[in-house]
């Protein structure tokens, strides 16, 4: 089942679009503001998202900056209600797959979905469909992770960091590096979270897998 993401602050627009797609068959995750969506796309598969344009926190471009920045883009379909060529064509440039001017109707919203998630992966077949690294392999395409064979559970942010350690095992990586390319977004104050990720790994994948090279960033073994 297709998993979509909603992002529209005004309740009642986002009520009728979520019940609208799940009516259809999709499973739906709604928020409310522009750093929810970029958390919810990170923490969860998300197969499309459906993003407003004006948002608390942080507006639709400005997501679509961030998400078009990460590896693996996700489809998103832009809606809003500034109807202006401009703000069409600034959402456009900036990745947006698809464009709705508000008021829409929730068909016309679903057919622009159907479409869109039709539409195979342009570039499936060349990309990568494996990494691995000292014993360790990821499924790119499942999503899966193994350890000398024996399945290991990673969460989608975990399952990001070793893959970005593992592509480039044998080398170190800082962690503002690591923050770039597996958060792609600023993490607010001190953050210490590739720490904490690295930590989680070490139990997962094995401590001896990743070296902290003192001063400097993880070092993934080969
Ligand atoms: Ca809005």
């Amino acid at each position: 089942m297709h998993h979509i993401l909603v992002v529209e602050d005004e309740a009642g627009i986002a009520r009728v679009i979520d019940r609208g797609l799940r009516g259809a068959g999709y499973r739906t995750t709604v928020v409310g503001d522009g750093l929810a969506a970029l958390e919810a796309v990170a923490e969860t598969g998300v197969d499309l998202v459906v993003l407003d344009v004006g948002l608390p926190r942080m507006d639709g471009f400005t997501v679509l900056r961030m998400l078009r920045t990460m590896d693996d883009p996700v489809p998103v379909i832009m809606c809003t209600a500034r109807d202006s060529v401009e703000d069409t064509v600034s959402g456009l440039e900036s990745g947006a797959d698809d464009y709705l001017a508000k008021p829409f109707r929730v068909e016309e919203l679903l057919a622009r979905v159907k479409a869109r998630l039709r539409r195979p992966a342009d570039d499936g077949s060349t990309k990568a469909q494996q990494v691995s690294a000292g014993g360790a392999l990821l499924d790119l395409v499942a999503h899966t992770a193994t350890v000398d064979g024996r399945p290991v559970e990673l969460s989608a942010r975990e399952f990001a960091l070793a893959r970005e350690l593992m592509e480039h095992a044998g080398q170190v990586l800082n962690r503002q590096q690591l923050l770039d390319r597996v958060w792609g977004y600023e993490v607010t104050g001190a953050s210490n979270v590739v720490d904490v990720y690295v930590r989680y790994l070490r139990t997962k994948l094995g401590a001896q897998r990743i070296t902290t090279v003192r001063g400097i960033g993880y070092r993934f073994e080969s």
